[in-house]
C-alpha cells in the first residue's frame, strides 16, 4: 500500500524506527516523524482527490487538551495522541507536515466543518455516534475510553453517583458526556466550548466538577496535580473514530485498512503520546459498518 521514502528504515521494527526518526528530524514535541507515502493507491475518494489538487490536506483537531491534541504557542509543537494518529493518516495519504493545514475545531462545530468541507477528515477524542454518523462517517475506533469527573482535590464527590441536584458540572457544548449529564443525572450544567475553559472554572470554584473522557481528564489533572484529581469509575464508552465526510467510503476504507495494518506504528505512537498516562495501550478492531 505504501512505499517508505527511506527503504533501509522500513525493515526496522517500529519502535527503533521512531526512536530513528525522532532522533534524526525536528519534528514539533520530539514526536515519531512518519514516513511519507508516496505511491498511494487510493481511488473514488472525493476528498482525498480534492486534497491532492489543493496540494494539502486540512485535518481537524483539538488543540487545548494535553496528551491528545495539544498546541503550544510559545514553541509552535503540536502534540497528542490524536495529533499523532492525524500526522499518521496524512503520511500514508502522502502528505507531510508542511502540506498539513490544522484547523483547531471545538466539540461543537465537528459535523459542520465535515459538512462544509472545511476540513478533510477530524482526529480528536471525537466518539463514534449513530447521531453524528447522520451528518458524518467514521472510521475507526482507534481507541475506547469512558466518562469520567474531575474534581477539586478536596471534593467530597467521590464517584457519579454524586452528581445530585445541588452540584454544578461543566462540559463542553456538543460533547457526548455533557448530554448524558442532561439525560441520565440531576446535577445542574454548565457548558463551554472547550474542556480547559471547564478546568479553569473548576480552578475557580465557580463549577464542582467536570466531566468528559477521562482520557482527557488525565491530562487536565496532571497539569495540576495539587488542585484537583479524577474520581470513580469510567461511566460511559466512548469509541474515537476519525471523522470523515459523509458517503466517502473510500477514504475510509482506507484509515480503516491503516489502523488494521498498522499495529505497531499505532503502539509506538501510544507508547510515545501516552505512555505515561497509567492507560492500558490496547488497539481495539475497526468497525467497518
Ligand atoms: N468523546 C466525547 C465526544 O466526542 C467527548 C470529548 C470531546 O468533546 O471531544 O463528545
Amino acid at each position: 500500500m505504501r512505499k517508505f521514502r527511506n527503504i533501509a528504515a522500513a525493515g526496522l521494527a517500529a519502535s527503533a524506527l521512531f526512536a530513528l526518526a525522532a532522533c534524526n528530524s525536528g519534528t514539533p514535541g520530539d514526536a515519531p516523524e512518519q514516513d511519507v507515502a508516496e505511491d498511494v493507491a487510493l481511488e473514488g475518494s472525493p476528498t482525498y482527490d480534492a486534497a491532492v489538487e489543493a496540494g494539502e490536506i486540512s485535518i481537524g483537531v483539538k488543540e487545548d487538551q494535553p496528551g491528545l491534541g495539544y498546541f503550544d504557542a510559545t514553541t509552535g509543537d503540536r502534540t497528542g495522541f490524536d495529533v499523532e494518529i492525524a500526522r499518521w493518516m496524512a503520511a500514508e495519504l502522502g502528505f507531510g507536515e508542511d502540506e498539513i493545514n490544522w484547523e483547531a475545531i471545538p466539540s461543537a462545530n465537528r459535523e459542520q466543518a465535515l459538512v462544509n468541507g472545511d476540513i478533510d477528515f477530524y482526529v480528536g477524542t471525537y466518539s463514534i455516534t449513530d447521531e453524528r454518523k447522520e451528518q458524518i462517517d467514521f472510521a475507526g475506533p482507534y481507541f475506547v475510553t469512558g466518562q469520567g469527573l474531575l474534581v477539586s482535590a478536596d471534593s467530597e464527590i467521590e464517584s457519579d453517583a454524586d452528581l445530585t441536584s445541588d452540584v454544578t458540572v461543566c462540559s463542553a457544548t456538543g460533547s457526548t458526556p455533557i448530554q448524558n449529564i442532561r439525560d441520565n443525572y440531576d446535577a445542574e450544567t454548565r457548558e463551554f466550548d472547550t474542556y480547559t475553559a471547564c478546568v479553569d472554572a473548576l480552578l475557580a470554584g465557580t463549577v464542582d466538577a467536570v466531566t468528559t473522557d477521562e482520557l482527557i481528564l488525565i491530562g487536565y489533572a496532571a497539569a495540576y496535580p495539587e488542585d484537583t484529581k479524577i474520581v470513580g469509575e469510567p461511566f460511559s464508552v466512548e469509541n474515537y473514530g476519525i471523522g470523515v465526510p459523509k458517503g466517502d467510503d473510500a477514504l475510509r476504507g482506507f484509515f480503516n485498512d491503516t489502523l488494521e495494518e498498522g499495529g505497531d506504528t499505532w503502539t509506538a505512537i501510544f507508547d510515545q503520546e501516552l505512555g505515561d498516562a497509567g492507560v492500558t495501550p490496547e488497539q481495539p478492531a475497526v468497525d467497518r459498518y
